[in-house]
């Protein structure tokens, strides 16, 4: 069997497109102009890539971005103060600061003090809360991104077996929290899960959240299977030269590929998602300020 190639690269083009008729609906009826606002710290240079991919895109759907640049020595107050500025500011109705942060800057308290209602990212505890707690809130964008691609796949998820493997806060737990909610049978697997590749061959559905190459094999998976493959590693690729480099998932895809019914690529798959999820939490997060209905 080969297994469907999930194209999230298409899906998030078609949501963008959504995304941006929402917002000129917004403009047109209610003269507004959904604002989202990002902060980098620092230089690291795959955060510089997505924070541009990411004001890119916010441009290209209409809404206006607001970017600011602290240098990697900045201060916890000076960096917490810019939260409270834009809290504050009628013009934002997102704020996204591109984790990780340099050394020394506490992440914790930054999620903590970025207004619940501005929460684009999804990663503020009163958030976190309200998923578990089944009500309407601002869902993680890498999650809420796999359940989209999961349910256009898949249709009901209600009984099937899922196993995610990663317990991050940001990506794994959210994710159990949604295929839950779902009604789908979930086992979050992590480090210290015992014989993994039996606990995955259980599995329907398999979303693979770890951050090591092509750690999930072929023959792990259950024939049919579908697999989302979260992971983003950069790895050497002799093959296109000397000092080259190309980004591979934690799934072998190659292996996986001939067993499982479908499975997303890397890149082209998860990624390209995360971002067209945050523009819509961003169109959320201002209809909900305006007391405006969200948008299905
Ligand atoms: P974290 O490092 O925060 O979490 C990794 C999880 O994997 C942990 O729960 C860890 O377990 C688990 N893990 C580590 N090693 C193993 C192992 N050998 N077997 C089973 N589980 C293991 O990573 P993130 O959740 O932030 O990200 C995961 C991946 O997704 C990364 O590659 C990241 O780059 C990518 N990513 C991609 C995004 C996208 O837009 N496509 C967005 C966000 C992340 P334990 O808790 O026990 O330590």
């Amino acid at each position: 069997m080969v297994a469907e190639r999930i194209d999230g690269k298409a899906f998030a083009a078609g949501l963008r497109g959504q995304v941006a008729q929402e917002v000129a609906r917004l403009k047109e009826e209610h003269g507004l102009t959904p604002g989202l606002a990002v902060v980098l710290v620092g230089e690291d240079p795959a955060s510089q890539v997505y924070v541009r991919s990411k004001e890119k895109m916010t441009v290209e759907v209409g809404m206006n971005s607001y970017a600011h640049r602290l240098p990697a020595d900045v201060s916890q107050g000076e960096l917490i103060s810019l939260v409270r500025t834009l809290n504050a500011d009628r013009a934002v109705n997102g704020i996204l600061v591109q984790f990780p942060l340099p050394k020394g800057l506490d992440q914790q308290q930054v999620i903590e003090t970025i207004s619940v209602v501005k929460d684009v990212d999804g990663f503020h505890p009163q958030n976190a809360g309200r998923l578990v707690a089944g009500m309407p809130g601002l869902v993680p964008c890498t999650p809420l991104g796999c359940m989209m691609l999961l349910k256009d796949r898949l249709g009901d998820l209600s009984g099937l077996n899922a196993v995610v493997i990663g317990r991050s806060t940001i990506v794994g737990k959210p994710m159990a929290q949604l295929l839950t909610n779902a009604s789908a049978t979930v086992t979050v697997a992590h480090s210290r899960t015992k014989d993994l590749p039996e606990v995955v061959r259980r599995a329907d559905i398999v979303i693979a959240a770890v951050g090591r190459p092509e750690m999930v094999k072929g023959d792990w998976i259950k024939p049919g299977a579908t697999v989302i493959d979260v992971g983003i590693n950069r790895i050497d690729a002799p093959e296109k030269g000397e000092g080259k480099t190309r980004l591979v998932g934690d799934v072998d895809f190659a292996g996986a590929s001939q067993v499982a019914g479908a499975i997303t690529p890397v890149p082209g798959g998860v990624g390209p998602m995360t971002i067209a999820c945050l523009l819509a939490n961003t169109v959320t997060a201002t209809c909900k300020a305006n007391g405006l209905p969200v948008p299905a």
